[in-house]
Parts: structure tokens; C-alpha cells; sequence
């Protein structure tokens, strides 16, 4: 890996945070808060949230088992992502490499950051090729994005070959584990000490059962994490939100369930769906959707909307040609689609 200094933007580097209010308190008797100019009468969110979400970093280490000080939160992963761009990449000079089909949010974060975004196909398998990467890097080449499971092709992907990535590239390497809660492959999560280049995504949106309250991690060292508490906004994440997650990391018997069930349906959809007359293939999974082949996506996936079962028709993204993005739903929900299936003529 090139020297951190080397790899971030010359002004990220020298830049100077805003210092907000509750970053200069550390104290731990206060009895009065009159430093941010709050409405002091309580309603449960007139102060300001810790910038630093401590108390909900806490919750999350021993779940995640990574320490407190290698975890960033943000507004959901999509903040992770942006900010990527914002510490790593010049406009207009760098560059970064990622697999396609993978993600779409990499490239419109590299789009609005004017950064190029360089693609590297998939084989027909959805399979990546180490080599091929790592040859479309050139001397301005930041980031190296790996989805794993991707999506939409569903598919982890063998961990030596991720890791020949982050060995030989001299850059950062992102692998989006926001499935990983799916997958029986040992996450990359846990390997953070040992590669200083590795940055780990992950998210509450997916099996955690959360997306509506926009909370994403970044696992990473802790170097990498100080330059994205520079640059994020002070309070990236509100109040509601911290709460909420707290509620909801209290009760990991309830995310086991759910996971027990999601892979039990996922199952299931797949036997059933494979038998259908419109199915020409269902691809493996190691996430919490299926993505399957079909007769004639645009049409079947229109036909769904008039029955009111809303799939992803991926028949425009590359290597996906009459392809369907299926999320794995309840039991009813996933009864409703495959009737509505094997109604289709
Ligand atoms: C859904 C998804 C995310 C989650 O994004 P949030 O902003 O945390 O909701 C991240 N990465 C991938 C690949 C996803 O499919």
C-alpha cells in the first residue's frame, strides 16, 4: 500500500473539522448544557446527537467484532460511499476500478464527484478476474470496489481471489459485505488489522431489518476512520436513528429469526420459481434476492406490476439480458409472485 499521505486528496489531508459543540465537551459531569444554543426544554430531541455515536458503537463492536475505534456510521452505507470519493479521489484526475455489473450507487458517486469510473466485466458466471482488475489500475487509480455477494448477480466470490486484490493493489480496496448476514463466507470484516488498505461496508438496510433509519457502517483502520470523521457532516447521524438502532441491536434473537426465515423462503422461491415455464435459470445466491432468467423480462415484469408484485427488471444492466432481480419476501408475498407466475401466458 502507497502511504496513506499519497492516497488522499491534499486538502482532505491538511483540512482542519469544524469543531462542534459536543466535540469539545468531553467532560462527564455536566449539569448544564448551554454550549449549542439547544431549546433546553426535553421532548427526546432537542440536544444534539453525539457526533461520534459512541454509546451505539459500543453496541455494535462485539456484534460485528470489530473494535470501537475501526467503526465509522453514517447515513446509511450510500454516506460511506460518497465519502470515499470525497477523501480519496481528485476531480477530474483520479480514477477508480469496480466489477459491472455490480452496485449502481459507485458510479453515480463517482459521476456527481466527477471522478472516472472504470468497469471491469464479470465472466459469463458473474466470476471476477483478479488480474483483469488490477491491470485497468493505473498510477491514479484510488479505489478498487468489490461487491460481495454482489448485487444484482447475487454471487460471493472466492475470498483468495478478493484477497489477491488487496495484496497487490497499492491503493484502497472496498468490499461491500451489505449481504455478508446471507452468506456462509467468513467475512472480510474481520481482516481489517490485517490489511490497512481494506475498507469493509456493511448496513442496517438489509437483514438488520432497517432501512428506513439510514445507518451504514464503514469498518476500516483507524487512520482511514479519522479521515472520514473529518470530512463527514457533525451530526451525520440523528437522534431517532441512534435510538432506534440501539432498540433494535438488543434484540439479535429476532434478526436470527429473520434470517433463519429469509434463507429458508430463499429456498423455497428458488425450487419454485426454477419450475416455472418462463424460468430459463436461476442463479445462486448468497444474499436475500435471486436473480433469474427469464422468457421475457420486460413483459412478465410488467405483467407483475398489473397484479401488484413489484420485482427489479435488470433486463438493461450488462450480463443480466431478461434478467429479474427478486427479493426474498414473506411467505405470503412470495406466494402472491409465484401464483401470479404460474398464472403468466
Ligand atoms: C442495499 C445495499 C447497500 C445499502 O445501502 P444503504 O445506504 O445502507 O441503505 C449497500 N451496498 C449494496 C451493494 C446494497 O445492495
Amino acid at each position: 500500500m502507497k502511504p496513506l499521505q499519497e492516497l488522499v486528496r491534499p486538502n482532505i489531508w491538511a483540512l482542519k473539522p469544524y469543531s462542534c459543540a459536543r466535540d469539545e465537551f468531553k467532560g462527564v459531569k455536566a449539569e448544564a448544557f448551554l454550549d449549542a444554543n439547544e431549546n433546553p426544554y426535553p421532548n427526546g430531541v432537542n440536544r444534539y446527537p453525539d457526533p461520534l455515536q459512541e454509546q451505539l458503537k459500543m453496541a455494535i463492536s462485539p456484534l460485528k467484532n470489530v473494535p470501537i475505534d475501526n467503526i465509522f456510521l453514517g447515513n446509511g452505507s450510500d454516506e460511506a460511499i460518497d465519502l470515499l470519493f470525497r477523501v480519496f479521489c481528485r476531480p477530474g484526475v483520479d480514477n477508480v476500478v469496480a466489477i459491472d455489473p455490480t452496485y449502481g450507487m459507485y458510479e453515480v458517486c463517482a459521476d456527481i464527484n466527477d471522478v472516472e469510473y472504470r468497469k471491469v466485466s464479470l465472466d459469463e458466471n458473474y466470476d471476477l478476474n483478479p488480474d483483469a482488475l488490477l491491470a485497468t489500475c493505473d498510477a491514479n487509480t484510488k479505489i478498487i470496489f468489490i461487491c460481495s455477494p454482489n448485487n444484482p448477480t447475487g454471487n460471493a466470490f472466492q475470498r483468495e481471489k478478493i484477497e489477491k486484490i488487496i495484496s497487490a493493489f497499492s491503493g484502497i480496496v472496498i468490499v461491500d459485505e451489505a449481504y455478508s448476514d446471507f452468506s456462509s463466507q467468513k467475512p472480510f470484516r474481520l481482516d481489517i488489522q490485517k490489511y490497512p488498505n481494506l475498507i469493509v461496508l456493511a448496513t442496517f438496510s438489509k437483514a438488520w431489518g432497517a432501512a428506513g433509519i439510514r445507518l451504514g457502517m464503514a469498518f476500516a483502520h483507524t487512520d482511514i476512520i479519522g479521515l472520514f470523521n473529518k470530512v463527514k457532516y457533525p451530526y451525520n447521524v440523528n437522534v431517532l436513528t441512534q435510538k432506534k438502532a440501539m432498540e433494535i441491536l438488543n434484540n439479535v434473537t429476532l434478526l436470527q429469526r429473520h434470517i433463519t426465515m429469509i434463507l429458508e423462503e430463499r429456498m423455497m422461491l428458488m425450487k419454485s420459481v426454477a419450475q416455472l415455464p418462463i424460468c430459463k435459470k436461476v442463479y445462486p445466491t448468497d444474499a436475500n434476492f435471486i436473480l433469474v432468467k427469464v422468457t421475457d423480462a420486460n413483459s412478465i415484469y410488467q405483467y407483475l406490476v398489473g397484479k401488484g408484485v413489484v420485482v427489479r427488471n435488470r433486463h438493461r444492466v450488462h450480463l443480466c439480458g431478461d434478467c429479474l432481480r427478486i427479493s426474498v419476501g414473506t411467505k405470503d408475498e412470495n406466494t402472491k409472485l409465484l401464483s401470479a407466475l404460474r398464472q403468466y401466458v
